[in-house]
């Protein structure tokens, strides 16, 4: 299967993925990381706001019951940098 050159098998490191522009917008740096089956799990780079665009998305998708109090808390962490890729 071919792979985006922003995107590999094995996890990044939190220094290398700092190193790559977002998979999503190219923004930089890249913080976070996502695998997708259907993408051959291949991890992919995104920046915090792609990050947290993408969490929402996947919340609101699995109607999950709390997803809004979920985001303004995860948003919180991802400005303040408490979460790590
Ligand atoms: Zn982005």
């Amino acid at each position: 299967m071919a792979t985006d050159k922003r995107g590999r098998r094995k996890p990044y490191t939190q220094i290398g993925i700092r190193r790559l522009p977002c998979f999503r917008c190219g923004r930089k740096p890249s913080v976070y990381q996502w695998r997708v089956c259907a993408d051959g799990n291949v991890w992919r780079p995104l920046c915090g706001p792609c990050d947290v665009a993408m969490n929402a998305a996947v919340l609101r998708f699995m109607r999950h019951p709390h997803w809004k109090a979920i985001m303004a808390e995860y948003r919180r962490k991802v400005r303040e940098n408490q979460v790590v890729g």
